[in-house]
């Protein structure tokens, strides 16, 4: 396949673009060679502007869990736009889609929209200090909650591929109430705990993490976390950004039966729109501006056009509960095809999956933590990535990338991802 175009327009974005991206992992720099730039996407595959047809299994980071120009999706927005695009006012719309997210959602009463999944956390984390009233927090490796200062420690994918964990511009202050845990380790959350008596207000972890490959929580691991935040007056925070609405209608929360207290979301809710939320019980949520004390604002939050893909996305996942066994059945079905392929052709691999999210990871000991995902042969990865775009499959451009399986495929689409993941096998 040839990347002319691509080539000419990225040129033309570094011009006038930072590294002629919008989002640092878009820029190709730890696979090399230079983005690709997209035309259109319908269903599974993207278009580019080189004419090439792709099988995507990035699917924008999660959103297009449906497929691309979903119908309802379109219809919606197009038929909100013609009616106003922006108010700064109440609208029906933000209760019909906080109302249905409750629903779906389990153990919250309350939901407050923002515009990324960035905000969901940085909002979350601000709501959990005012309400417990103290100051640290604790994140894991390999985690990723946006990039707000508090959450730039060692943040797994973008952060950990361009080797800058802790970016330059976040304060040595508030990186001190940063405390940092390792992934599937209680031990070493507990003494963190004991370390620092009524001072920590939250534990933030991505329930089953994706921002590392995907990384499943080892058995008994949140359900200790819970257990030590609720003896020691801790608020857990599950980022479901990318789980929520993904590995169950009510997200990781309900797949794997543990209650957090507060939830964060972005991605999938918004339905390929800039959309994030947070939500929590009652006497939580009214500690938030204008009811409480702890303040949170947003210009376009609740923006109609977003509500309005929002709510046709929650709206599908809602009503065809068929949904999630098809996406767990066709990711099942890739997993066991890759294991065939792969070692046919004597590759050293592990991969790793919860439902509709699945890594691939070149080292054959098991990936249960950011130091063990950055095992991985990078040089293998990179082949692999190259070659699979040859064939017209597309997957995120990093190593520690989660793939987004999305219900558009076929089990043809499947299939010829298989056989060309055993052609590339064959190069590595
Ligand atoms: C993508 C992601 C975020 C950040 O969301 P943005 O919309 O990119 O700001 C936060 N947490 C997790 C787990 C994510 O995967």
């Amino acid at each position: 396949m040839l990347y002319q175009r691509s080539s000419q327009l990225f040129a033309e974005a570094e011009k006038v673009i930072p590294g002629g991206v919008n989002s640092p992992v878009r820029a190709f720099k730890s696979v090399g060679g230079t983005p690709i730039f997209v035309k259109q996407a319908k269903g599974a595959y993207l278009y580019d502007e080189d004419g090439n047809r792709l099988i995507d299994y990035i699917n924008s980071w999660g959103p297009m869990i449906l497929g691309h120009a979903f119908e309802p999706v379109v219809q919606a927005v197009t038929e909100k736009a013609k009616l106003g695009t922006s108010f700064g006012m109440p609208t029906e719309l933000e209760t019909q889609i906080a109302a249905l997210a409750v629903s779906m959602v389990p153990n919250i009463d309350k939901i407050r929209f923002v515009n990324s999944g960035t905000e969901a956390c940085m909002s979350a984390v601000r709501l959990a200090r005012g309400f417990t009233k103290r100051d640290k927090i604790i994140k894991f490796a390999g985690c990723y909650h946006g990039h707000s200062d508090s959450f730039l420690i060692q943040a797994g994918s973008g952060a950990m591929t361009f080797g800058t964990p802790n970016s330059p511009g976040v304060t040595a202050g508030t990186a001190k109430d940063t405390l940092l845990a390792k992934y599937n380790d209680l031990e070493n959350v507990r003494s963190l705990i004991e370390a620092n008596p009524n001072e920590i207000a939250a534990i933030i972890v991505e329930p089953v993490a994706g921002n590392m490959g995907c990384v499943p929580p080892i058995k008994g691991f949140l359900e200790g976390v819970r257990q030590l935040c609720s003896e020691n007056g801790i608020l857990l925070i599950f980022d479901e950004v990318m789980t929520g609405f993904r590995l169950a209608k009510g997200g990781a929360q309900e797949l794997l039966n543990i209650n957090a207290d507060i939830v964060c979301f972005g991605k999938v809710i918004g339905g390929g729109l800039p959309v994030g939320a947070f939500a929590a019980r009652e006497e939580i949520m009214n500690y938030l501006a204008p009811l409480g004390p702890v303040y949170q604002a947003g210009t376009l939050s609740g923006n109609p056009l977003a509500m309005a893909a929002g709510k046709a996305m929650l709206e599908s996942l809602n009503t065809d509960a068929a949904i999630f066994q098809r996406l767990e059945e066709k990711t099942a079905y890739l997993e066991a095809g890759i294991h065939r392929v792969l070692k046919a052709n004597n590759i050293i691999y592990t991969i790793n999956r919860v439902g509709s999210m699945i890594s691939v990871h070149f080292d054959a000991s098991p990936v249960v933590d950011f130091q063990t995902a950055a095992k991985g042969d990078n040089e293998t990865f990179k082949k692999f990535f190259h070659g699979l775009l040859q064939e017209g499959v597309y997957i995120a451009p990093s190593a520690y990338e989660t793939w987004f399986i999305t219900d558009a495929l076929s089990y043809e689409d499947l299939d010829f991802t298989i056989n060309a993941i055993d052609n590339v096998s064959k190069t590595l």
